[in-house]
C-alpha cells in the first residue's frame, strides 16, 4: 500500500480510523449500485473503501494534497480504477462540478475543518446536481450552519435541510483534533426556482447579514420591506427562511 504520507496540518489532515463510524457515515448516504459519488478530501482512502463496498456506479475523489493523490492511486487496483474510481488532484473550494459526468451525484466527505465553510459554499452553487450530502465537520460549525445566524446558514438552508446525525469525539482520529466533530446530512429541498445567478443571492444574503444587529431599513429601501410586510426595525437574524426568500424576490425585481 506504500508509506503513509506525512500528515499535514495545513491540509487539515485528521484521518478517521474507526471502521464502525466510517460504516455509519456510508449507511447514512443510503448508497445503491445506481449512485454516482463524489468524495471530498479522501486522504488515505479509509472512507473510500467503505463507499466502494456498496458498489456504486462511479466514485470521484477530490483530494488537494498531491502526496495523498499518489497514495490513493497506489492503494486501489487498476481494475477498480478502470471501472469505477477516478482520482482528481483538486481543490474542492473551487472545483468545477460540471466536470463530473453525471446528472446527479451524492457527496460524502470528512472535510478539512479550516476549509469546511468554503467547500460547502462551493457545493451549494451546484445544488441542482446534489440530492444529498453527508459531511463531517467541527461540531460547532455544524451547529452554526443549523442555526439561522449567518448568511451561509441561510444560503445552505435555502436549498438543503440540515440534519445533525452524530457527534464524534477526537479519540477516533489520527492525529487527534482539538475539537469534537459532527456528522451531518444535507438533503436537498423541493427544487427552488432560481432565476438569477446564485452569486446574486449570495451577495444579497451577505448584505443582509453584514452588521447583522443593524435594522434592515439601513440596508434596503423601506418600500421593499413594506411590500414584504416586514417592519423596518427588524434585524436579519429575526427573519424566517421564507421571509428572506420573499424579500430576495422583491429585491431582485428592484435591482
Ligand atoms: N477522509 C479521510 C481524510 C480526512 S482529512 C479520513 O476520513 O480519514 C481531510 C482531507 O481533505 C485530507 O486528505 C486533506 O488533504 C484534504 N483536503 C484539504 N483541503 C482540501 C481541499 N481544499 N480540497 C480537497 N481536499 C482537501
Amino acid at each position: 500500500m506504500g508509506h503513509l504520507p506525512r500528515l499535514k496540518k495545513s491540509f487539515g489532515q485528521h484521518l478517521l480510523l474507526a471502521s464502525g463510524i466510517l460504516e455509519r457515515i456510508v449507511e447514512y448516504a443510503e448508497l445503491t449500485s445506481e449512485d454516482m459519488i463524489v468524495e471530498i478530501g479522501p486522504g488515505t482512502g479509509n472512507l473510500t473503501v467503505q463507499i466502494l463496498k456498496k458498489n456504486p456506479q462511479k466514485v470521484f475523489l477530490l483530494e488537494a494534497d498531491p502526496e495523498m493523490v499518489a497514495y490513493l492511486e497506489n492503494r486501489f487496483s487498476e481494475e477498480i480504477k478502470e471501472k469505477r474510481l477516478i482520482v482528481y488532484l483538486a481543490d474542492a473550494k473551487c472545483f468545477d462540478y460540471e466536470v463530473i459526468s453525471a446528472k446527479e451525484f451524492k457527496i460524502l466527505g470528512n472535510l478539512p475543518y479550516n476549509q469546511a465553510s468554503l467547500i460547502v459554499e462551493r457545493v451549494i452553487f451546484f445544488f441542482t446536481k446534489v440530492p444529498l450530502a453527508i459531511f463531517m465537520v467541527q461540531k460547532e460549525v455544524a451547529e452554526r450552519w443549523q442555526s439561522r445566524e449567518s448568511w451561509l446558514s441561510f444560503f445552505i438552508q435555502t436549498f438543503f435541510d440540515i440534519e445533525y446525525l452524530m457527534t464524534v469525539p477526537p479519540r477516533f482520529f489520527f492525529p487527534r483534533p482539538k475539537v469534537h466533530s459532527a456528522v451531518i446530512k444535507l438533503k436537498r429541498k423541493q427544487k427552488k426556482e432560481m432565476i438569477a445567478p446564485l452569486e446574486d443571492y449570495k451577495n444579497f444574503l451577505i448584505r443582509l447579514f453584514t452588521q447583522k444587529r443593524k435594522a434592515l431599513k439601513h440596508k434596503m429601501g423601506e418600500e421593499i420591506l413594506q411590500k414584504a410586510n416586514i417592519p423596518p426595525q427588524t434585524r436579519a437574524e429575526e427573519l424566517t427562511l421564507e421571509k428572506v426568500w420573499e424579500l430576495y424576490q422583491l429585491w431582485q425585481k428592484n435591482n
